[in-house]
């Protein structure tokens, strides 16, 4: 199995995107974001450029694959404005009126209205799917984040029979047990988790979610075969990550696990432009 980031925000944009080459080619969340507002910011240029670009991406390898995932109805996770390139695929997708909010049932009912027609769709959640070979195991769905507010997401588990591969989605840490409950029984060697949302630490994040989600980190490092960790995401909207999770890191190194980013993941160098929208309007003025 060969899993590839395609964008994330340590990429410079809000994404999870995700393509995995294996007997059946697969894509996670094709969906590429900005942050509306970030230090009373809107996106800078150089931002929508790295939107563009990305997007571009997301379409090329979604053209290769037979499965798509889409793990919420959060914009940086699927577009419903540009939906052609989907015709003739399998979507496995979040139940659109079980378990889920208000907004993102509305969003949902407009998007496989559009979707029903030209694809195979099928709702996921808490069920297992076979295609060729490979697994995809779903999780039940679990909060985005520490409570319903921002409705549910549900975590996916690929395994072709020689690796696994888990996705956690947008669990914002996981600070909940039963969002880490799914993870450990995963047991797989690669993960892909969106980490504490620390750049909202104080307001819409609290220490005690924090300290949760990094006890949660070292539990599935201590407690599965994990040997590359990718926390990407939310946490990567901070410039100050790596010292938020330092301890993360430490239980990591000491345990042979590679804790990084998607950017580190693929071999390329950080790039997050949210985090650093400040000095790009200084750097690059309109
Ligand atoms: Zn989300
Ligand atoms: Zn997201």
């Amino acid at each position: 199995m060969e899993i590839v980031p395609v964008a994330f925000d340590s990429f410079g944009v809000r994404s999870m995107a995700t393509f995995i080459k294996s007997e059946t080619s697969i894509f996670i969340d094709p969906g590429v974001a900005l942050g509306p507002k970030r230090y009373g910011l809107p996106p800078h240029p150089l931002e929508f450029e790295a939107e563009k670009k990305f997007w571009h991406r997301v379409k090329e390898k979604v053209r290769a694959c037979e499965v798509i995932v889409i793990t919420h109805y959060h914009y940086d996770h699927y577009n419903p404005r540009d939906i052609e390139f989907l015709k003739g695929k399998t979507l496995l997708v979040k139940h659109p009126t079980e378990n889920i909010n208000r907004s993102q049932k509305r969003r949902a009912s407009y998007f496989l209205s559009q979707i029903n027609s030209i694809c195979n769709v099928e709702y996921a959640d808490g069920k297992t799917f076979e295609f060729n070979g490979v697994n995809l195991k779903f999780s039940n769905p679990v909060f985005h984040g520490t409570s319903s507010k921002l409705g549910y997401v549900v975590e996916v588990l690929v395994d072709d029979g020689n690796e696994k591969f888990l996705f956690s989605s947008d669990v914002e840490g996981p600070s909940l047990k039963n969002q880490l409950e799914f993870m450990i029984k995963s047991n797989a060697e690669t993960v892909f988790i969106d980490g504490p949302m620390t750049y909202m630490l104080g307001y819409r994040y609290s220490s005690a979610s924090l300290e949760a989600s990094i006890n949660n980190l070292i539990e599935l490092i201590r407690r599965t075969d994990v040997k590359k960790l990718v926390l990407d995401h939310h946490l990567l909207r901070d410039l100050e990550w790596r010292k938020k999770v330092s301890k993360v890191i430490e239980t990591g190194k000491d345990a042979g696990v590679c804790v990084c980013s998607a950017a580190e993941f693929a071999g390329y160098e950080e790039n997050l432009l949210e985090a650093r929208r400040k000095e790009l309007y200084k750097e690059f003025p309109l």
